[in-house]
């Protein structure tokens, strides 16, 4: 369904054209309803064109095989081989690993359940509390129960059930990105990035299946054989996020120095292309609105579903971090076809955060972190639910309507042209 029409067009061939359109319509005539056909097509409206809801979902539907591909287990690794092959099929083949070692903070098991404040383990009851949620937002209305389920016997399909049961061992661990070389600066990059990992004895379709899966449809696209960008993009598949964002800090960690720099001298390659910023997609379906008064919350996605980009107003890049949030909102009036797009200030509890105070960072969601999903928006979130038989068409139409706005903003952001 699609309920805007963009004919996509570039300025300068148009001038001639708009001149001539208002002309007929001083003269009482309408406009011409279709482009002449030396007009340039809009690279980005074709781009966007190529992002397809059935794709869309079968690559969530790939990454369900494994489970809720909780870290340091062999399904989260097979995951992570399995994300790589994609990503490789599609023509990033420039593959590569970050490694790092996980051992959970004493007392808290293997990281089950409870997060460390940074990450999304923080289970919230309903009720009783004052207004602040997480990351500095408010809380109003009703809320619904949050929390992580830890219960192997509330997954009824026994299969899932069976497939989740290898527990977490601390260790070595590993997560995947690939990278798009920019024609003319190489030695510039976007990050963008989803957690592969999940937990709660489901699938983590939605989390973070639905963002991990969004990223990959645009590297897909982004590798069609005619398509350049001048700036170079870097699909980031982060672990361990559920345990405290460990996988993204350990990118920050190991690879924040090596900006800009070519490697060897002369030779125009850039390892770690200079960030020029870091937009996350985590949760990106299930837009139900408030719960009822009984912490329920409608089975429908409601009519008013959107898109919402948050940024973090206390991160020391909070002002870049805005305006491309701005850029993204205006990408998604443009080219999205469903479902609107808002922005907030209170950015929290996803990778996004290593980022936020080196550069602009945003993160992409179905609902606001903090006062919506926070407030048990999403009755899925960290439960046996959570799997793809759960969402609808229309749930993952609003994944689609994100992953159109991230590269509606990043074809503009590195210069996409596609070779006629
Ligand atoms: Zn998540």
């Amino acid at each position: 369904m699609r309920s805007k029409s963009v004919t996509g067009t570039r300025g300068v061939v148009w001038a001639g054209v708009l001149a001539a359109g208002i002309a007929a319509t001083v003269h009482g005539q309408q406009p011409a309803a279709t482009p002449p056909p030396d007009a340039s097509p809009d690279p980005v409206k074709i781009l966007v064109d190529r992002l397809d809801l059935e794709k869309f979902k079968a690559t969530i539907k790939g990454l369900t095989q494994f489970g809720d591909r909780r870290q340091g287990t062999d399904r989260n690794r097979a995951a992570i081989d399995w994300i790589e092959t994609q990503l490789k099929s599609y023509g990033c083949t420039n593959t590569e690993r970050i490694k790092y070692d996980y051992q959970p903070a004493a007392g808290r098991g293997t990281g089950t359940a409870r997060g460390t404040g940074a990450g999304e383990g923080r289970g919230q009851r309903g009720g009783g509390r004052g207004r602040a949620g997480q990351g500095g937002s408010a809380i109003f209305g009703n809320r619904g129960r949050t929390g992580v389920n830890n219960d192997p016997n509330l997954q009824p399909d026994v299969k899932l059930r069976e497939l989740n049961t290898q527990p977490s061992a601390p260790g070595p661990r590993e997560q995947v990105y690939c990278t798009k070389i920019g024609t003319t600066r190489p030695d510039e990059m976007y990050i963008i990035g989803a957690h592969m990992d999940g937990h709660g004895w489901g699938e983590a379709a939605n989390d973070d299946g639905s963002g991990t899966a969004l990223v990959m449809e645009i590297a897909r696209v982004l590798h069609s054989a005619d398509v350049q960008t001048e700036r170079s993009i870097r699909f980031a598949l982060w672990n361990n996020e559920e345990t405290g964002l460990n996988g993204a800090r350990a990118y920050v960690e190991q690879r924040k120095d090596l900006q800009g720099k070519e490697d060897p001298p002369g030779s125009r390659r850039y390892p770690e292309p200079k960030w020029l910023g870091m937009i996350q997609h985590d949760m990106m379906m299930f837009d139900h609105g408030m719960p009822g008064p009984d912490g329920k919350v409608s089975p429908e996605q409601r009519a008013e579903a959107d898109v919402n980009i948050e940024f973090q107003s206390t991160a020391k890049m909070a002002e870049g971090a805005q305006k491309l949030a701005w850029l993204f909102k205006a990408a998604n009036e443009k080219y999205a076809t469903d479902y609107p797009a808002a922005v907030g200030p209170h950015m929290t509890n996803t990778d996004s955060v290593p980022f936020m105070d080196l550069i602009p960072a945003i993160s992409l969601r179905e609902n606001e972190r903090g006062a919506h999903i926070g407030a048990g928006w999403d009755p899925h979130w960290h439960q046996p639910t959570d799997v793809y038989a759960t969402f609808s068409d229309k749930d993952f139409r609003l994944g689609l309507n994100a992953a159109q706005t991230t590269l509606a903003a990043l074809a503009q952001l590195t210069g996409a042209t596609i070779k006629q």
